[in-house]
């Protein structure tokens, strides 16, 4: 009998709703090991059908429709897997598999110290997942090094958020309240290709003509705008600071802003008005290549939004993903607040989202400067809470680790991480400078990766465990908007995979580790809501049985309280209830004379400036979507985009095998041509390993704030290759 459930897409952070349904409760009877990526299942069991949600309203994307073929997929890693001397990866017993594990971790501890175990997360993990992760790591095995690959997505635009509204939830209002704006400035994210469904909240907008999408690239959602419909603005890369310090420049001196708001409800106007002073449209035209009227006209395009309909600004990883992401998204911020969106009932300022869980994986303890309930593990009264909470005396809670870049930097070192546990991450391809990292995993003493397919990273283990995948078990997510979903059950998992909460609980007995520690999903969460309560991500009054009953839970939700779909109404959370204003500045870029400098030889072709991204087909390092027959014949490779003219000077045609390299690393791979790109930049996708990975060439420099290395601004070198 068919067998059916109301469940989420297991990818990015829109979180679609979706029913999956089964004719039968599918148990793989067998699967194959790991090795190249094999054929898929010919007949997959599973049927996927969009289902009616405020966020996608029945819509899906490719990823989503295809998203249940991984489920009983024919590569699926199904046993432990240890490598042996040889370089092969063998099956064991979970026994072995686990007291290896754990006397791995024994044998780092004894000889160099509890921080040289460390903890890589993800932020497709559930929350209950997360907040396991956090514990375990700081108790169990009694590290401060964790952290995770939202460090990669989501910590610019956090940190952004923290310190200008004392609280980090991307979207602070639903995302259905953007249907009725007049206008949206959307920056840097491209969500007709990342998260499509999206695309319906901005219709409104466009149809108002206030639509303006700011891209390096007319990607996708930049077309969107149009005919009329709205404005792209097509600055050089690393710009935006400048183009949003412009943006204010004129609200401020057009006497646009928002006076009362700024005097009533913000600290630190004066010091923003200085810091823009320099920034009047023509300069910043000659900053940025974007025009002076199309500037101008952006900023009373919200400001009339404002006055109307409502105006909001978004921001995403394109403008984010820099080592200045946290004072871009500032600017973008300190916008919002000269115009008095944030707190409005119709306006607002949020950042998108990326990860499936990218929201409630930064929430709860993955984090390697935080405590579940997004507290600061410096705060004294926030350890004290959690402290209880588990049963420890405070001082057994390790201080703040090593952000992301950092951590994957002391790998092997003397003094860095001996023995890794990498959970929902693939580094070996998504995190920058990749060759240094995949050198960094294979200098471990141990590594050890929990995932459901041979990744990259995966490849590269000691140790293999298997996980289950979404449709498997249940837990909850939390959306872009903060709210939190149910993930359900659908599907028996292969007899031989285990759920990550049932393999910390086992590493937690052979390590005697103090507190406890549930494989129940339900017990973990109820657990969660007591860690959580009094902080800013308070889900204490959220429990299984409202989510069950489709109840929307948006956090802060305190216990006999309500949710809250949109933040900021009475106060922000700063001590005086006031945003703050902080001034911020553009900072020079590594320009490609320094860039080869770094070069051991003369670096060979014609400098370009590499922009990173995402395909339609493709979610974060490709692992899964690579793997899913109709997305890999839809796009079987990385491409470099690059512009027909600059092509042209260098001799390059379509389908060209070009070298894009750097002191880094180098990339080969087939060119394609468009005039959707600015001359001077190239574009690669990072969904790709070995000679395609883009990640080979980014820099492993981080924002000072939040951590956020540089993906969006590299010198590359572009040249043909020679024909054999
Ligand atoms: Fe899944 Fe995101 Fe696509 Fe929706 S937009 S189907 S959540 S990948």
């Amino acid at each position: 009998m068919a067998k059916s459930a109301a469940t989420h897409c297991p990818y990015c952070a829109l979180q679609c709703a979706m029913t999956l349904t089964s004719p039968v409760d599918l148990a793989p009877a067998s699967q194959p090991g790991p090795g190249p990526v094999p054929a898929p299942d010919p007949a997959p069991a599973l049927e996927v059908a969009g289902r009616d949600f405020p966020t996608n309203r029945g819509g899906l994307c490719r990823k989503g429709w295809t998203s249940a073929s991984l489920l009983n997929h024919a590569g699926r890693i199904t046993e432990p897997l240890l490598k042996g001397a040889d370089g092969v990866h063998r099956p064991i017993g979970w026994d072995q598999a686990l007291d290896l594990a754990a006397a791995a971790v024994k044998d780092a501890r004894a000889r160099y110290g509890a921080d040289a175990v460390g903890v890589f997360g993800g932020g497709g993990l559930t929350n209950e997942k997360a907040y396991m992760l956090g514990k375990f790591a700081r108790l169990a095995l009694g590290t401060s090094r964790i952290d995770y690959n939202g460090r990669f997505c989501m910590s610019s635009a956090a940190a952004a958020g923290m310190r200008a509204f004392g609280v980090d939830r991307g979207l602070p209002f639903p995302l259905e309240a953007l249907d009725t704006a007049s206008t949206i400035l959307m920056l840097g994210s491209n969500v007709a290709e990342t998260m499509p469904p999206f695309v319906q909240h901005l219709q409104g907008a466009r149809d108002a003509g206030g639509l303006v999408v700011v891209d390096p690239r007319r990607s996708a959602t930049a077309a969107f705008t149009a005919d009329g419909a709205g404005l792209h603005l097509q600055p050089l890369p690393g710009t935006d600071l400048t183009l949003l310090l412009g943006l204010s420049h004129v609200v401020i001196h057009e006497n646009l802003a928002d006076a009362a708001f700024i005097q009533e409800r913000t600290s630190g106007y004066n010091a923003v008005v200085r810091s823009v002073n320099a920034f009047w449209p023509e300069r910043v035209q000659s900053i940025t290549g974007v025009p002076a009227d199309l500037i101008r006209e952006t900023a009373r395009l919200l400001t009339a939004g404002a006055r109307a309909g409502g105006s909001y600004i978004l921001t995403g990883r394109g403008v984010e993903q820099h080592v200045d992401g946290t004072d871009t998204a500032t600017a973008a911020i300190n916008l919002s607040l000269l115009l008095g969106l944030p707190g409005s009932a119709r306006s607002g300022y949020g950042t998108l989202t990326g990860q499936g869980n990218g929201q409630g994986g930064r929430e709860h303890g993955q984090k390697a400067d935080q405590l579940p309930g997004y507290r600061k593990i410096t705060d004294p009264a926030a350890r004290a809470h959690v402290a209880a909470v588990w049963g420890v005396p405070e001082e057994t809670i390790p201080g703040p680790g090593l952000p992301a870049v950092q951590l994957l930097k002391s790998l092997g070192q003397p003094d860095g991480v001996r023995c890794l546990f990498v959970h929902a991450s693939n580094v070996a391809v998504a995190a920058p400078d990749a060759n240094a990292v995949i050198k960094g995993l294979r200098s471990l003493d141990f590594l050890v990766v929990c995932d459901f397919f041979l990744s990259e990273t995966a490849a590269e283990a000691d140790l293999i465990l298997p996980v289950l995948q979404w449709a498997e078990e249940e837990g909850t997510l939390t959306n872009l908007e903060g709210r939190v979903l149910r993930r359900r059950r659908a599907i028996s998992p292969p007899a031989g995979a285990r759920s990550e909460l049932w393999i910390m609980a086992r590493l937690a007995e052979r390590l005697d580790a103090p507190s406890t520690y549930s494989e129940d999903p339900e017990t973990v969460f109820e657990e969660l809501r007591l860690a959580s309560a009094g902080g800013l991500a308070d889900y204490s009054g959220i429990d299984y049985a409202m989510l069950d009953r489709g109840e929307a839970a948006y956090w802060p939700y305190p216990a006999g309280g309500t949710g809250t779909p949109r933040l900021f109404r009475d106060g922000f959370a700063h001590a005086d209830g006031k945003a703050v204003m902080v001034p911020v500045a553009p900072r020079r870029r590594r320009t490609p004379a320094a860039e080869a400098a770094g070069h051991a030889t003369e670096p060979a072709g014609t400098a370009m400036t590499l922009i990173t991204g995402r395909l339609l087909e493709h979610y974060q390092s490709g692992a899964q979507t690579r793997r899913v027959p109709e997305l890999a014949a839809a796009q079987p490779e990385a491409r470099m985009q690059l512009h027909p003219g600059a092509a042209d000077a260098m001799g390059i045609g379509a389908g060209t095998l070009v070298s894009v390299s750097n002191g880094r690393g180098e990339v080969v791979c087939r060119a394609e041509l468009s005039t959707t790109i600015r001359p001077e930049t190239v574009f690669l996708p990072f969904h790709f390993p070995g000679a395609e990975s883009a990640n080979r060439l980014t820099e492993a420099a981080t924002d000072p704030v939040s951590g956020m290395p540089e993906f969006k601004f590299n010198t590359v070198w572009v040249r043909p290759v020679a024909a054999p």
